[in-house]
């Protein structure tokens, strides 16, 4: 059986049919969604599911999400939908938007890491849609990577970790939103967003009137500290480098303050807005995208923090982004890649 499918620049979807059929029948398939790469198997399947544990070393307590093609799939996993999570599932979906809801009996435990509740998500991807639809089952599927490293959002960035621990790849070039979606549990009839993503405060705020964002999106967890979210414990995107993430409203501070940092190491490198790139004097300056188009740089992120080690440098600083729209997802994954590394000034 040929294991890779290339959809790249495709509008028909022949060919899906066979990663359904692994997913089926218990295997791994490496997919695309609009977030990022998914690894992907049935969610209903206990044996499947920890499958991907073991490919990527993930911690048994870390819930995977389960992604549906449809409402019906919803309500064969989740109980006691409320109005409001109904009313967000309507706005969202399908698209970069989880929602946590109670679980069903249907659901193994290793899908949820023992947690009674279940993340679902319904991702707008067309291939992902069709790979769902197809297998006839909800598919779990956390970020295509081994854990702890940035999230894959092109086949390129992750073929070499994961390639050989799959049985099935589906390439759909680059994903579009580039971070994963935004986890929302509703708690009291407000819409409490545990990790942010494609999917914004304000975008919720909107439709709901009411939002609000956990703590620890922005802040660490403390050492034997109770989290609503089990992934916000996890050391995540980090590359071996020391990264220190900077932040100030004056963009002249923000390039004085990186200039200053930087003069202090013999091979820095600096991961710029397009706007500031000219303005470090050293050789490694990475292109992080505009300022004025967070979209962009959120697409670019993982792939720039993947690219960091080969530059072999002594310090790495990262521009920060205003914490607004999908800034919040960024400044989220780029702390916990400088692993709380943060200075504003
Ligand atoms: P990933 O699969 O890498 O996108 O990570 C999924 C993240 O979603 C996990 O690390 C959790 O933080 C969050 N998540 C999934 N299911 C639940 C749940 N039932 N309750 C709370 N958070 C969840
Ligand atoms: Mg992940």
């Amino acid at each position: 059986m040929e294991k890779y499918l290339d959809l790249r620049n495709k509008l028909d979807f022949n060919g899906i049919e066979a990663a359904a059929n692994v997913i089926k029948s218990g295997g791994l398939v490496l997919f695309p969604t609009e977030t990022v790469y998914g690894l992907g198997a049935n969610g209903l399947d206990e044996n499947a599911v920890k499958n991907i544990f073991i490919a990527k070393g993930r911690k048994q307590d870390n819930p995977l999400i389960l992604h549906v093609s449809s409402y019906e799939m919803v309500e064969k996993i989740a109980t006691d939908i409320s109005d409001i999570e109904r009313q967000l599932m309507e706005a969202f979906w399908p698209g970069p938007f989880t929602i946590v809801l109670n679980k069903k009996e249907i659901v193994p435990s290793s899908v949820t890491g023992g947690l009674d509740t279940v993340g679902v998500r319904m991702p707008s991807n067309k291939i992902a849609h069709e790979l769902i639809h197809l297998s006839d089952t909800p598919i779990a599927a956390p970020s295509a990577n081994i854990s702890g490293k940035p999230s894959g959002t092109n086949l390129q960035d992750i073929f070499g970790e994961l390639a050989d621990k799959v049985d099935f790849i589906i390439d759909g070039g680059e994903c579009k939103v580039g971070v994963e979606s935004t986890v929302v549990r509703v708690i009291n009839n407000i819409p409490v967003i545990l990790r942010p993503g494609g999917i914004t405060p304000e975008m919720i705020q909107e439709v709901i009137g009411v939002v609000e964002v956990d703590k620890h999106i922005l802040g660490k967890v403390e050492e034997g500290e109770k989290v609503m979210s089990p992934g916000m414990k996890y050391r995540h995107y980090a590359p071996n480098s020391k990264c220190i993430l900077v932040y100030s409203e004056d963009n002249l501070k923000l390039v004085d303050k990186i200039k200053k940092i930087t003069s202090e190491y013999k091979n820095p490198l600096v991961i710029s807005s397009t706007e500031n790139k000219n303005l470090y004097n050293i050789s490694n300056v990475i292109d992080m995208g505009s300022k004025n188009n967070l979209s962009e740089i959120a697409q670019n992120i993982f792939t720039i923090l993947r690219k960091v080690d080969s530059y072999n440098p002594d310090i790495v600083v990262i521009e920060g982004v205003p914490n607004e729209g999908i800034g919040l997802a960024i400044m989220n994954r780029l702390i916990r890649a400088c692993e709380y590394n943060l200075q504003i000034v």
